[in-house]
Formats: C-alpha cells, sequence, structure tokens
C-alpha cells in the first residue's frame, strides 16, 4: 500500500502528443479541509486507507499541493450537447493527475481552471460534489458501471452560481475518462492521425486482444456499442435517469460519468425528466437507451475514418438487440426469473400497472421479492399498494404460471431477488438532506452516513430502515439543474 508520497505514477496520456491536452496546475483554495474519504476507493488503486489521516490529505485531494509524481492535464473533448456540436469542450474543470501503474487514473474535478474552462471558473460546488460522490457509489454499491470517488475536500472558498455557494475538490478515480467527445473533436478537425492515435490508445489500454486484429476499429467500435447497451439496460433496470447525456459525457468504458443533475425514479414514471434545465425532455428517463444509440451514432461517425461505413454500420446495428437481451435479462433477474425473452410481456404489462398506480419502483420491486406464489395467496402487502387490486390480481396471476413453469421454490427465489433489488437508492430528498446539513452546519456526518448505507444497497439495514421509505412531499419540489 502506498503513500501519497509514492503512488506509482506512470502518466500514459500525458505521453501522448500535446494535441491531446494542455498542461494544467491547479488553482490553490483557501482552508482546504477533508470532508470524506473512500477507504474501499483507496484501497482499490493502491492507496493505504490510513491516508486520510495524513497531515497533508486536504492540501494533497485539493491540489493546492502537487502529488509526487502527476503530471496534470486537462483533456480536449468535444461533444453534441442536446443533439448540436460544440467544437471545443474538454477537461473545464478537471484535471487529470495521471494514471497509476495498476491503471487507475485520478483526476480532481473542481481544482480551478484550465484553457477548456470558456470563461467559467473552473470550480465545483460542494452541493454538486456531494451528490456526485455519493451517487458514484452508490452506482457501484448496485452492481453499475461507474467511474469512482476518493474523497471530497471542501473550502470556505465562495462560489457564484444562482446564489453564493463554497467550493469543493472532488477526487475521482476510473479506468478512463475518455469520452465519445474525445473521438468527436478530430473527426470535425479532419485530424486522421489524432483519431487513429487516440484509438490506439483506448485498444492498447482497454482492449489489448484487438490490438493485433486487421479489423481492430470496428471491432473496438462494438465493444463500445456493448458496453453502452450494458450501461443503458442497466440505467432503465434500476430507474436511474443520468440527466445530461451528451456524447461528452459518455464514457468509451461504458461507465456512468459526470453526474450532473441524475436522479433515481420515485413513482415509475417512464416521462420522468431529472434535469430541471431540459425543456424538451430529450433526456427523459424512457428516452435513454435510444440516446444511447444515437450518441453510438455519433462516436461511430467520428471512427468512420478509420474504417469503410458498412464496418461502423454492422457494429452499431448490434445495440438494439444487445440491449434487450441486457435489459430483459436484468429485469427477469428483478421478478426472480431465469435470463430469456419469456418474460418480456410479463415486465410490459407490470411496468404498465406500476405507472398507472403511481408505484414506488424501489418499494414496490423490493416488496416482490417476498411474493407468496401459493395458488389463492393474496399478497396483500403488495396488493395494497394498488389502487387497482384487480389490475394486480390479473398480473400476479401471471407471475405466478411462470414462477410455477420454471419450478421456482418462495424462499430461495426471494433471497435472490434481494440481491438484485435495492433496498436502498439515493433518493433525491436524502441527497439534499445531506447537502443541507453540511451546507448550513458544517456537519458530514449526513454524507458519510449515506455513503456507508449505499455501498451496500441491498443488504437490510435496520437501523436506516427509514431512509427506504418513499419521499416526503416536499422532496417534489426540489430543483435540479445543470448548474454545479
Ligand atoms: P458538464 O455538462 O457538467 O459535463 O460540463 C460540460 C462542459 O462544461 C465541460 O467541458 C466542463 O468541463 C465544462 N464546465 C462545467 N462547469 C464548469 C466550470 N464551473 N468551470 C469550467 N468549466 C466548466
Ligand atoms: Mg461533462
Amino acid at each position: 500500500m502506498h503513500t501519497f508520497e509514492t503512488l506509482p505514477f506512470a502518466n500514459s496520456f500525458a505521453a501522448l502528443p500535446p494535441l491531446f491536452y494542455s498542461a494544467v496546475q491547479s488553482t490553490p483554495l483557501a482552508d482546504p479541509h477533508l470532508i470524506s474519504f473512500n477507504a474501499d476507493v483507496a484501497a482499490l488503486i493502491g492507496l493505504d486507507p490510513a491516508q486520510a489521516q495524513h497531515v497533508d490529505v486536504a492540501s494533497y485531494l485539493s491540489g493546492n499541493v502537487s502529488l509526487p509524481g502527476a503530471q496534470p492535464v486537462a483533456a480536449l473533448y468535444a461533444g453534441h450537447q442536446f443533439g448540436h456540436y460544440v467544437q471545443q469542450l474538454g477537461d473545464g474543470r478537471a484535471m487529470l493527475l495521471g494514471e497509476l501503474d495498476n491503471g487507475w487514473e485520478l483526476q480532481l474535478k473542481g481544482a480551478g481552471p484550465t484553457p477548456y474552462s470558456r470563461g467559467s471558473d473552473g470550480r465545483a460546488v460542494l452541493r454538486s460534489t456531494i451528490r456526485e460522490y455519493l451517487c458514484s457509489e452508490a452506482m457501484h454499491g448496485l452492481d453499475i458501471p461507474t467511474t469512482r470517488a476518493l474523497s471530497i475536500v471542501g473550502s470556505p472558498q465562495p462560489v457564484y452560481r444562482e446564489q453564493v455557494e463554497t467550493a469543493a475538490v472532488l477526487t475521482r478515480v476510473s479506468q478512463s475518462f475518455v469520452r465519445f467527445g474525445s473521438f468527436e473533436v478530430y473527426f470535425y478537425r479532419g485530424q486522421k492521425d489524432a483519431l487513429r492515435t487516440l484509438a490506439d490508445y483506448v485498444i492498447a489500454r482497454h482492449y489489448p486482444d484487438l490490438v493485433d486484429a486487421a479489423d481492430k476499429y470496428p471491432r473496438f467500435l462494438r465493444e463500445v456499442v456493448i458496453n453502452t447497451a450494458r450501461l443503458m439496460a442497466h440505467w432503465q433496470a434500476v430507474g436511474f435517469a443520468h440527466g445530461v447525456m451528451n456524447t461528452d459525457n459518455m464514457s468509451i468504458l461504458g461507465l456512468t460519468l459526470d453526474y450532473g443533475p441524475f436522479g433515481f425514479l420515485d413513482t415509475y414514471d417512464p416521462g420522468f425528466i431529472c434535469n430541471h434545465s431540459d425543456e424538451t425532455g430529450r433526456y427523459a428517463f424512457k428516452q435513454q437507451p435510444d440516446i444511447g444509440a444515437w450518441n453510438l451514432t455519433r462516436l461511430a461517425q467520428a471512427l468512420t475514418p478509420l474504417m469503410e461505413i458498412d464496418a461502423a454500420k454492422e457494429a452499431i446495428a448490434i445495440y438494439p438487440s444487445a440491449y434487450a437481451t441486457h435489459y430483459i435479462d436484468l429485469m427477469s433477474a428483478k421478478l426472480g426469473l431465469q435470463p430469456g425473452k419469456e418474460a418480456v410481456p410479463l415486465v410490459t404489462a407490470l411496468l404498465e400497472i406500476l405507472h398507472k398506480n403511481q408505484l414506488d419502483y424501489t418499494i414496490f420491486f423490493r416488496a416482490l421479492c417476498n411474493f407468496d406464489s401459493t395458488p389463492d395467496a393474496l399478497n396483500a402487502p403488495l396488493r395494497d399498494l394498488f389502487v387497482d387490486r384487480a389490475g394486480f390480481d390479473a398480473w400476479a396471476a401471471d407471475y405466478r404460471t411462470h414462477l410455477a413453469a420454471q419450478r421456482s421454490i418462495d424462499a430461495v427465489r426471494a433471497a435472490a431477488m434481494k440481491r438484485v433489488n435495492p433496498k436502498y437508492i439515493l433518493r433525491n430528498h436524502l441527497a439534499e438532506i445531506a447537502i443541507r446539513k453540511a451546507r448550513d452546519e458544517a456537519d458530514f456526518s449526513e454524507v458519510n452516513r449515506l455513503h456507508a448505507l449505499l455501498r451496500r444497497p441491498f443488504d437490510e439495514q435496520p437501523e436506516l430502515h427509514t431512509y427506504a421509505a418513499a419521499p416526503p412531499d416536499w422532496a417534489s419540489r426540489i430543483s435540479v439543474s445543470c448548474s454545479s
């Protein structure tokens, strides 16, 4: 296990030609203090978790003092934002410190402006930093691919958004922060060599089996298509809306990346729009799988200088079936059924009655784990959630037939279902309570409590059972926008 001073930085991205990034330096923050430290992520990257007690921990993780061996760069990228191409984005407030010899990359988010800040301050507010820190841990706990977060460092330094807030720095960890937009920028500039260099770099690090293949670029695209389809299926199955699915927020590894105005479904509403800035609902919950496809088409287009058009088309053509297969397998598991297409009508019918009866998505599925499959069992705890009880009964009869056909045993199924249907999710109001305590009282205990809770979202944690409840009325008035 390493200390901050002995982290073995390799910095392969900074070894690429300077065209891909700008060397940067962080801008010191006033009086940084450690708010939260993720011991799991420290261990994951080979940093001794006891380094949380290092005298300079807040200085290092705010960027006030550079980590020995790090070579901070801000990466260049572009992207389609809400359907329109924006030619130069890039890390405007993130800096890649470098990657460690085990492949994990460290990034500071909010450590000051970079050449890609486009007039903004390069900072992140405490509020959005807490949201990303908690949600990335929650997603990992839910077995959904995601970037991770090592720490939050806060500061009294003011940051101006709709109101005055305070600054914080998030240390993010990922195998890669390369985005679809990282490729788009060179396509639109007509820089085919750069495109190839970046593709070769990503393939060598993340898809090493393809390095020597003659058709490595179409196969690489195909891998991205499959990983993205899998991610979209996970989001839809768990009820997560990302909120800003611009191509610059789409990870080349199919990770959940760049947490902004995300939201988990409370009541099941396919039209759910978590981002109040998304006026047309482009990124509404139900749109996500299609937007995933649209974004992949932008990536495929950006890669066309490296392959025949038909090869690119063929690679993205597998998306609908890859998505459908992953999704129905995940939903079958949520129902305690074996994977396969048989459950499609059952899932469709269920989502219809959940919507019609305005049921809480997470609470319903958790309650379903205890479904009694004996003929004539009323399943009152579930049935009573519905206004339309006859509707539930009809669905339950069909469900029972599926269970019988698979010779499902209630106790066995219940245990398996509780490993895929979370009891706890990061509901907006839970994040909001933690944020208000942190902001108004400098009390970070709620951040840390939620963090610990969401690491194990499938486990009963009786002392925190109220965290599994449906949101209070005031939750519907929480407004989450792109401002962060
Ligand atoms: P996002 O939608 O948050 O992923 O950000 C879109 C683009 O805006 C990215 O290039 C960010 O780096 C940049 N950006 C967002 N907020 C800031 C900020 N406060 N300062 C500088 N750049 C920012
Ligand atoms: Mg972004």
